[in-house]
């Protein structure tokens, strides 16, 4: 069989590597973290992103090369492509590397995004605040997630602090207009080099801290801003000409407008409860897509809600999983992940558990009386 190469050997990386040997690949993780997630489930080059000897021996060993952040180092990525086969390019993953660039690229989709200005000075934030209204946020370009490299800007009084606090990423600045939102929402498109495009059914998001707490699978929306939020998706993988997974994070307002948030290239993790919900993972579809198979459906098998185990939630779990002769019920399937990380600091994303159930709602009531996230 072939040998797929993977930057980066997280949990993202792991359920890749899980999904596509089932289908007969090997893999390689590229990751600086001995035993990391991937490099437990897979073979792993422990080095770091921006090696460029070691990239090009994932290159040498590797017949496909694709990534699992999209934090990958431009010029590696530049190397990567003119030595092996990427089939995602290195431009996807520029753009989405970058809020304005991405932006930019939704905006050329004919998609929505709030409104945003580009900040050069303590003196454009004063003016693009004055003109946004607060509260406002004010995000780094390059290399947040979680919710790191961002601000809310409540009062004028916050904007030379926050200037000079996200300034040191050393990276541009991004002012968006906040948008006073009733749900978010998300949809993974998948696209071949055929120019085959499918989309998983949009997922309904709750975050805690900035974190991704819950993912309700149906959204609790009408059909038809499902159906908008799907078609989003396909303009913005189509328009972009992606290849792979592209996950698009969106805000869904009262008057039922969608803008889009952000883009990720990748597995999400607001698409890990496609793992047993859907007729095809995300993570299997992923394979599909830089193999050039034909895409697997995307059909909805049963309501679900993914809950993230982060490491304040291991312990709990444990307990019960060690307290409770059986997890499921007559309503519920609870199907558990766990990624292998040794330390279970904090908010670090340690596992998650995808909620199968009759209904969203039996599936809410299932994570609520666990006490396992009880705050
Ligand atoms: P991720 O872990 O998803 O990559 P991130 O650090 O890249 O997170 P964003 O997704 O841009 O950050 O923002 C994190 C969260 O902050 C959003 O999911 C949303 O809840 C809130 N948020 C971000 N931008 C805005 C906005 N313009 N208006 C309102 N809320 C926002
Ligand atoms: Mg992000
Ligand atoms: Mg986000």
């Amino acid at each position: 069989g072939s040998t797929i190469g993977v930057l980066g050997g997280g949990q993202l990386g792991r359920m890749l590597a899980l999904a596509g040997s089932a289908m007969g690949y090997r893999f390689i993780a590229m990751d600086p973290t001995p035993d990391a997630p991937a490099g437990q489930v897979a073979e792993q080059i422990v080095a770091g992103y921006g090696d460029a000897e070691a990239a090009r021996q994932l290159a040498r060993r590797s017949d496909v090369i694709t990534y699992e952040f999209e934090n990958v180092d431009a010029d590696v990525a530049g190397m990567l492509t003119a030595e092996s086969y990427v089939p995602q390019g290195s431009s996807l993953l520029y753009t989405t590397q970058h809020r304005l660039r991405e932006k930019r690229a939704i905006e050329a989709a004919g998609v929505k995004v709030a409104p945003y200005a580009e900040i050069r000075s303590v003196d454009e934030l004063h003016e693009a605040v004055a003109k946004f209204g607060t509260p406002c946020v004010l995000k780094t370009a390059m290399g947040g997630y979680d919710g790191k490299g961002q601000w809310v800007i409540r009062s004028t009084e916050e904007i030379a602090k926050a200037f000079e606090t996200l300034s040191k990423a050393k990276t541009e600045l991004v002012l968006e207009q906040f948008i006073d939102f009733t749900m978010e929402l998300s949809v993974i498109a998948s696209r071949s080099p055929r120019g085959e495009v499918k989309t998983f059914p949009p997922a309904e998001n709750v975050h805690l801290d900035n974190i991704l707490h819950l993912s309700i699978v149906p959204a609790r929306v009408p059909a038809d801003i499902a159906a908008k939020a799907e078609e989003l998706a396909v303009r913005i993988a189509s328009s972009m000409e992606a290849v792979g997974l592209l996950a698009v994070e969106m805000f869904l307002t009262r008057d039922g407008e969608l803008y889009v948030n952000e883009l990720a290239p990748r597995p999400h993790n607001s698409g890990h409860y496609t793992m047993e919900a859907c007729t095809t993972s995300q993570f299997e579809q992923h394979v599909r897509a830089v193999c050039n198979l034909p895409l697997g459906s995307a059909e909805l098998l049963t309501p679900v809600v993914m809950v993230n185990v982060l490491g304040e939630h291991v312990a709990p779990l444990l307990d019960y999983l060690a307290q409770n002769d059986t997890i499921d019920t007559e309503q519920v399937s609870a199907k558990i992940h766990l990624y292998g990380k040794a330390e279970a600091k904090e908010k670090r994303k340690m596992g998650h558990v995808n909620v199968l159930a009759k209904s969203t709602e039996d599936a809410l009531h299932w994570i609520d009386q666990t006490n396992i996230w009880r705050a």
